[in-house]
């Protein structure tokens, strides 16, 4: 089983016929909300993948269908708490040329506490695989608590932010990064080759294995010596919102079930290309029936 302490997010989105202008009240023409969070988006996708995954979540009582939506994904939502307070969540701005403005409240994900750290240290048996992203507070004390449980951290420091640069990487067995947080984790201009982004995490955390994902040009995995390419599919993309989270989700499920890296990044590359060709995040996510039938 895969432990992922993560994100749970209601996403608003408006539909506008521009951004709206500082003092302005603006009527929107569309709207309609959906599943988001990295930490939910993840799971979700491990769970559609066929993966084992438990997520440990944080949501407001009145948006228990979020819940549901994971649950019957095949995520096991036990350590999913309703809670008297609102739910994470982003307010989504989208105008007729397909730009966004957003507002990110994180709400109940960023109530966790050291009995949250505690009963997940306690719940999972050493070596078990812990997944977390950014999007979620007390980060520091969960990842020396599962190091100390010999836990298996896979991390995704996703969105960036200076804090993560103090956590004890070094922890970490498996990081997930894209070419920006590459970038800003190594002190590298983002337009450098993603061999030496690569290289540069290398030396930074020699004993964690390291996966850059470089959007259309594919994604890089690297531990000790070993090191693998695994090209996108040649897809024309509706919407890349979440690609990374279907990636992670599916490289995750794949490792649980003992295939090699090569067939990790190729199952991840392969539904990866699938939910960029549709609309949304959660909503793109697809199911493992048809990543099969992208292959057979
Ligand atoms: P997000 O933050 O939107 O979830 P990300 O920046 O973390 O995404 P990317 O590096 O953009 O992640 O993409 C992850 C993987 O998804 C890529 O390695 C690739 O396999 C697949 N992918 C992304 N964009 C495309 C695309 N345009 N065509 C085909 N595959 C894509």
């Amino acid at each position: 089983m895969l432990h992922n302490l993560g994100s749970i997010n209601l996403d608003h989105f408006y539909r506008v016929s521009h951004l709206v202008h500082p003092g302005e009240t603006l009527a929107s023409h569309g709207y309609h909300v959906g599943l988001g969070g990295k930490g939910a988006n993840q799971s979700l996708a491990m769970a559609l993948a066929g993966g084992q995954v438990s997520h440990w979540g944080r949501l407001g009582r009145q948006d228990a269908w979020a819940r549901d939506r994971l649950a019957r994904a095949g995520v096991d939502v036990s350590h999913v708490e309703l809670v008297d307070e609102p739910s994470g969540h982003a307010i989504i701005q989208v105008d007729e040329r397909g730009e966004n403005a957003i507002i990110l409240h994180p709400g109940a994900n960023h109530g966790f506490s050291r009995r949250h750290r505690d009963t997940l240290c306690k719940a999972a048996k050493p070596g078990d695989w812990l997944l977390v992203q950014n999007e979620c507070n007390a980060l520091p004390e969960l990842l020396e608590c599962a190091r100390r449980h010999d836990l298996a951290i896979a991390f995704n420091p996703a969105p960036m932010s200076d804090a993560v640069l103090s956590l004890p990487l070094e922890a970490c067995r498996l990081l997930f990064v894209n070419r920006g947080e590459a970038a800003w984790l190594t002190g590298l201009p983002e337009a450098s080759d993603a061999r030496v982004l690569l290289e540069a995490l290398h030396e930074r955390l020699p004993h964690t294995a390291t996966v850059v994902t470089l959007g259309s040009e594919g994604a890089w995995y690297q531990s000790g010596d070993e090191r693998h390419f695994q090209p996108a599919l040649p897809v024309e993309p509706a919407d890349t919102t979440g690609a990374g989270d279907t990636f992670i989700g599916y490289f995750l499920a794949a490792l649980q079930e003992g295939q090699p890296i090569t067939g990790c990044l190729a199952f991840a590359a392969q539904a990866a290309a699938l939910g960029v060709q549709r609309p949304g995040a959660a909503d793109s996510i697809p199911s493992r029936d048809e990543v099969e039938r992208l292959v057979s």
